[in-house]
């Protein structure tokens, strides 16, 4: 049996509905043809998948920006259920990144080029609406690629895609223009340590960008501009004393702690993590390798998928 799931105008006198087959979700079908009347669809008329190859990788002409700006491309990933939690999105990494940091599970991505035209990233992406409500940015670092973000942001919001960033935060003027135009719904910033061991840790100090991008973040969100914002803290054995730190300098922004992983060290366990959030009396995320996310509120897991709770104390009276 065939059920449709959403029906949408794709271009002006063109409607398109999406049909699933129930027991293979990816066995996709569209229907597509002029619609008679400007605000009605048509009768769904089955097509093959090649239809729904022609429609969707033309890129849009509204997105063509005649080839002149690109961006350089990293990847990316069609579905992803971990980069925006409790939504289904795609996912653009763009390559380059200018922090170099020792622990980077994408080192790959910090140079190099393969450039790309706008147009035929956006295509990827409209390719996946079919199930994903939203993409996410990533890297590397995207938001060195200014005029490319922001382009890819708008085609993103043209579709009626929720808009989610992963950043070091290092590029601040990137983020003030994404936010000045709405183009962004959740921001995830990476603060790597205490202000003063940036200098230490990198070749730069980006201790100041990644503050006024921290700034402009937390302000945008209190005002409603940005609906989701989260400090995320890679949280590395010896380095547990920053946790307190950060969660200070942070207010009361949306923590995530996240198991770092590097060679010859070896990570904290989900319970040390959850001790460290015990000692600065906030709810936070916790996010490991082995266990997934969970939110995690004094000794209380509120919200887990995957959760091995024999490495934590047991609070008896909940
Ligand atoms: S900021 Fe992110 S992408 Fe850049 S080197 Fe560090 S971990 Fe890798």
């Amino acid at each position: 049996m065939k059920m449709p799931i959403y029906s949408r105008p794709i271009q002006e006198n063109t409607w398109s509905a999406f049909l699933l087959s129930q027991d293979c979700p990816l066995r996709v079908v569209v229907s597509a043809g002029p619609a008679p009347y400007p605000h009605r669809p048509p009768r769904p008329r089955c097509r093959s998948i090649g239809t729904f190859d022609r429609f969707y990788k033309t890129p849009h002409p509204r997105y063509n920006d005649g080839g002149f700006l690109k961006a350089n491309f990293g990847g990316f990933i069609p579905l992803s259920t971990v980069d925006w939690r409790g939504r289904a999105v795609c996912t653009v990494f763009l390559r380059g990144c200018p922090v170099r940091c020792r622990y980077c599970q994408n080192a790959a991505l910090q140079e190099g080029l393969d450039e790309r035209g706008i147009a035929e990233i956006l295509a990827m992406i409209r390719d996946s609406t079919l199930l994903a409500t939203g993409v996410v940015f990533s890297g590397g670092e995207a938001t060195m690629q200014k005029d490319a973000l922001l382009a890819l942001a708008r085609g993103a919001k043209e579709m009626g895609l929720g808009v989610g960033l992963q950043t070091n935060g290092v590029f601040p003027e990137t983020i003030r223009a994404l936010l000045a135009e709405r183009l962004v719904d959740k921001i995830s910033l990476d603060i790597k340590t205490r202000w003063s061991h940036y200098r230490n840790l990198f070749t730069v100090d980006y201790a100041d960008r990644v503050k006024t991008s921290l700034a402009l973040c937390t302000e945008a969100h209190k005002t409603g501009v940005l609906p989701e914002f989260e400090v995320v803290v890679t949280v590395f054995r010896g380095c547990e004393d920053d946790v307190p730190y950060i969660a200070k300098e942070t207010g009361g922004v949306d923590l995530v702690l996240q198991q770092g992983i590097v060679r010859g060290v070896s990570p904290l366990t989900f319970g040390e993590l959850a001790g460290i959030a015990d000692r600065i009396r906030r709810t936070v995320k916790i996010r490991t390798r082995e266990d997934g996310e969970a939110t995690y509120e004094g000794r209380r897991i509120m919200r887990a998928e995957s959760i091995d709770m024999s490495g934590i104390e047991r609070d008896q009276s909940i």
